[in-house]
């Protein structure tokens, strides 16, 4: 009898474990064709940025790599994913196509119509949830609607993942005798063409195995004081797995169920606590995503589409290359530039920054994220601002205008993120590397730090700006 052949359609699910769709094909068919297609514009207006087409051809070659080791070749195309699919289809003889289901709204109408075309000409087609805890359209309130807000929506998830247990990964996935055509993945010309990836290289592990070591080294040496430390962006305190959950090397179950196989004591099981729940935002975003499909560009909240913003391009480049003269706004700029990646609460700061002190509209901060990020992610980004600037679920109220200073203080007390980010004001003393503009001229001179020449005079006045935000706030109020 001829052997059976399924195809894997791999996308933002680049790993080998707990890959339902990977593991359904190698229990249906005699043997699977792994396939990867190159598709920017089936994404819409959100084809992967510079930073995650970096992160992107590093990963592909990690799980070409790890399916060479089990015997199947990835199978490379670039072009329309459902000419492409069809295509293999014909060629291969698979009679089932299966893949783990996406959620942004562009890939979710592409991934319909693809599902569609295939089963009319006669292919089976299956897909699995690889990505999410729980699927969006499973979890409602009791009147059956979207979650809005996030405590009560966690709550309703946790309550049903007790018995979380990952697949593991197969030892041995066979394959036709004759392999399709394959591109080889630098023929898909993913990395940058300027130089500016090269700290990159020192910072991230693309793929499963870097993923694995991360969350490892997580588990052993900083999930224990996360609760407390994770607003630190001066200390290696959160697990850094953004992007590896974003191209899904690893999947939130395998994390959910390695956190709790860990040796938790009393304090640690809060820290682990805080950090599932923060997974859990990340659920979160995808259920507002899901059910709120627009909020990638427009409010959540109607009444911020008549923001009277104050488009500039220069106060916007000035925030993008970290010359607003505020140490840790810039201090986030050039991490994100350097190495894909910014903390958390940094992100919430030059956010606030961006959109409150500088008026700038939250979209134009969403797409420079979405260039530069190696996790960007368009739900958890789309969450990300829409709650920076006040106007999305459950999102901080718009008069919540950050310091950039006294936040500074707070989180970077002895200004070692600023040290690192910032040379030029590498010298200047704890006291003051949070407002230079305030040292005496001693003191600056101690630190060879000219402002307006080594180091940017401060773009605004953070109290008057903080009006200037209120009162445009005013005109938007109770919509
Ligand atoms: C303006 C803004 C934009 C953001 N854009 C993105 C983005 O494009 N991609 C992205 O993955 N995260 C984004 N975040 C959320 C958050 O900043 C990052 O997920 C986090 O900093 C990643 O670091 P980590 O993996 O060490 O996080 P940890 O603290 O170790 O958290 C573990 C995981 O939980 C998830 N998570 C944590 N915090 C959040 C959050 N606030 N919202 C949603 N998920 C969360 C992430 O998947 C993260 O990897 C954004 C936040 C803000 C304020």
């Amino acid at each position: 009898m001829a052997k059976t052949a399924s195809i894997v359609w791999f996308r933002n699910d680049l790993r080998l474990a707990d890959n339902p769709a990977l593991s359904h094909a190698l229990t249906d068919s005699d043997t699977t064709i792994p396939v990867f297609v190159w598709d920017p514009d089936g994404e819409g207006d959100w084809a992967a940025g510079a930073a995650s087409r970096w992160w992107l051809h590093h990963s592909l070659t990690d799980l070409t790599d790890s399916l060479e080791q089990r015997g199947a070749r990835l199978v490379i195309r670039t072009g329309d994913s459902g000419r492409i699919l069809a295509e293999l289809v014909e060629t291969t003889g698979a009679d089932l196509v299966v893949w783990n289901r996406r959620y942004e709204p562009a890939v979710i109408e592409r991934d319909r119509q693809i599902k569609q075309s295939l089963q009319e000409s006669g292919c089976r087609v299956e897909t699995f949830d690889g990505s999410l805890l729980r699927e969006p359209w499973e979890v409602e309130t009791g009147q059956g609607d979207p979650y809005r807000v996030f405590t009560p929506f966690w709550k309703s998830v946790k309550g049903t993942l007790d018995d979380v247990e990952p697949l593991e990964a197969p030892d041995a996935i066979p394959s036709p005798e004759d392999s399709p055509e394959s591109l080889q993945v630098d023929d898909l010309e993913l990395l940058p063409t300027i130089d500016w990836d090269a700290e990159f290289y020192d910072t991230w592990i693309p793929g499963e195995s870097g993923a694995q070591r991360s969350l490892d080294e997580f588990l052993s040496h900083r999930m224990a004081d996360y609760a407390d430390g994770r607003n630190r962006p001066d200390k290696p305190s959160t697990s850094e797995l953004s992007p590896h959950l974003h191209f899904g090397e690893i999947s939130p179950r395998q994390i959910y169920s390695a956190v709790n196989h860990s040796n938790l004591n009393g304090h640690t099981r809060k820290s682990a606590d805080v950090f599932l729940s923060e997974v859990g935002w990340r659920e979160f975003a995808y259920h507002l995503l899901y059910h709120f499909p627009s909020t990638t560009d427009q409010p959540l909240r109607e009444a911020f589409e008549q923001f009277p913003w104050e488009e500039s391009a220069s106060a916007l480049r000035a925030w993008q290359k970290g010359r607003t003269g505020f140490p840790i706004v810039d201090a986030g700029m050039r991490q994100l530039w350097a190495i894909g990646w910014m903390h958390n609460r940094v992100r919430m700061i030059v956010g606030s920054f961006l959109t409150k002190d500088l008026l700038q509209p939250w979209q134009q901060g969403a797409r420079w994220f979405w260039d530069t990020l190696v996790d960007a992610d368009l739900a958890n980004n789309t969450l990300g601002w829409q709650w920076v600037s006040g106007c999305g679920a459950d999102a901080a109220p718009f008069f919540r205008v950050f310091n950039p200073v006294l936040q500074g203080e707070k989180f970077d007390p002895d200004g070692d993120y600023v040290r690192m980010w910032v040379p030029e004001l590498a010298e200047m003393p704890s006291k003051w590397i949070h407002k230079p503009w305030s040292a005496p001229d001693s003191v600056l001179d101690e630190a060879r730090v000219v402002l307006g020449e080594t180091y940017p005079e401060p773009i605004v006045d953070h109290g008057e700006a903080r009006k200037a935000a209120l009162a445009a706030y005013e005109h938007i109020k109770g919509g």
